[in-house]
């Protein structure tokens, strides 16, 4: 029996991990899972799967928890805080860690499950774009194995040499004859909306995408094509890659979910419908295949599948991006949290769709150190762009 744990259980990633065992029940156990606030969804999720442990990082949360798991004669002991979180990351009765919390929160859980050795599906992007080096020293020196749950990624990881694949965060693309790595991205909501029109942009639209159904920070980071930013970067690390091996191309279908062209002229592309149980299912079993719920595509029912070169004017944000996996982990760490704090405020309707961009840009403007490494330098260039970002966000709202 494989036995897990589930970081961002009450979430869109945390949802379809749960479908993903419970079509696979007679080989995969949950033990432990953890969660930000929403009691009741970690409620329903400790009735159906009876995890040994449960974690709210609200403690108010979790004391509500407790009172529900007592009340209810549940066996699942409810830990509480960051703390708690971090418990359910590096809990012995678990080998494998699901990390699918949103945002920076993920990234001291990520950390620990690296350092014990377990094996890590990674959702949680943002760990990665704040401290890629040093995420996979950790990796390596807690002898912990990475796959990737983000669906390029996943892509990219199958499409790649199993040499490749065996050494993420140290693979050598030359000697596995990769010419390039073509990460694609639906361009979102407003790819062919009048880019004057940006401006009068509200969260529900932003958060409405075509294809996928995500949380609404990532769903916000899809429109603004930052999710790509971000998962350059991300890329950049998985799979050591330099800035100009990597390609972003606008895909709107999201049936290609990425590819790598090799120097023979072979390009290797992973298709399938968009669902993340499929990359889930991949970053749990491998190097098995299980069942992960998505039905195969039925080529004969598909809409022709287009492809384009994003527009820098209409996405800034993917702009930001690569420029900032260029200057280094203080510039990539700085962008992270000044775009979590820019989409938090959009979406409470204190700042407008264009000024996501133009917080980030000024934040970055503003950080002047590049080269960071340890936890304590990552963290403190996090708290220093929010607190750059919370003075732009002020003079907009
Ligand atoms: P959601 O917003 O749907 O879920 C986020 C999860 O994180 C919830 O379970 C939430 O708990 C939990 N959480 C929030 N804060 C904390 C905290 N401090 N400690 C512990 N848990 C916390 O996000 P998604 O599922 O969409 O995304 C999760 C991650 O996966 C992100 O990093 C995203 O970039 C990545 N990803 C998502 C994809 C998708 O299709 N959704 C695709 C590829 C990557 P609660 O609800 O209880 O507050
Ligand atoms: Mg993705």
């Amino acid at each position: 029996m494989r036995r897990i744990s589930l970081l961002g259980a009450t979430g869109s990633i945390g949802s379809s991990t749960l479908k993903v065992l419970k079509e696979n029940r007679d080989e995969y156990v949950l033990t432990a899972a953890a969660a930000g606030s929403n009691v009741k969804a970690m409620a329903a999720i400790i009735r159906n799967f009876h995890p040994l442990i449960a974690a709210m990082a609200d403690e108010k949360a979790a004391h509500e928890l407790h009172k529900i798991v007592k009340s209810e004669g549940l066996d699942t002991e409810v830990l509480s805080g960051e703390e708690g979180v971090i418990e359910c990351a590096r809990f012995d009765d678990a080998d494998t860690v699901v990390c699918a919390v949103v945002g920076a929160a993920g990234l001291k859980p990520a950390l620990e499950a690296a350092r014990c050795g377990k094996i890590l599906a990674l959702a949680n992007k943002e760990a990665l774009v704040m401290s890629g080096k040093l995420f996979f020293d950790e990796a390596k020196k807690g002898r912990s194995v990475v796959y990737p749950v983000d669906s390029e990624h996943s892509a990219i990881f199958q499409a790649l040499s199993e040499k490749c694949q065996g050494t993420l965060g140290e693979c050598n693309l030359q000697e596995a004859g990769v010419d390039k790595i073509l990460l694609t991205g639906s361009g979102g909501p407003f790819r062919t909306l009048p880019i004057s029109d940006l401006d009068h942009v509200t969260a529900a639209e932003a958060i409405a995408h075509p294809v996928w159904n995500m949380g609404p920070k990532i769903s916000v980071d899809s429109s603004t094509m930052m999710n790509k930013g971000l998962e350059f970067i991300e890329a950049r690390y998985l799979f050591n890659a330099k800035d100009d091996e990597i390609e972003v191309v606008i895909h709107p279908q999201s049936v290609v979910h990425s590819m790598v062209s090799y120097i023979d002229g072979a390009v290797i592309a992973q298709l399938g419908n968009p669902d993340m149980c499929t990359p889930i299912a991949r970053a749990l079993a491998y190097p098995k295949r299980i069942k992960s719920s998505v039905k195969p595509l039925d080529f004969f029912s598909l809409k022709p599948l287009t492809f384009e070169k994003p527009d820098f004017k209409r996405y800034p944000c993917l702009k930001l991006a690569m420029q900032a996996s260029l200057r280094g982990q203080g510039a990539t760490t700085a962008l992270n949290a000044a775009n979590e704090e820019a989409v938090a405020a959009f979406l409470k309707g204190r700042i407008g769709y264009k000024d996501i961009a133009e917080c980030v840009e000024e934040v970055l403007n503003r950080t002047d150190v590049e080269n960071i490494y340890s936890l304590d330098e990552i963290l403190s260039a996090d708290v220093k762009a929010r607190a750059y970002c919370a003075e732009e966000i002020a003079k907009r709202s």
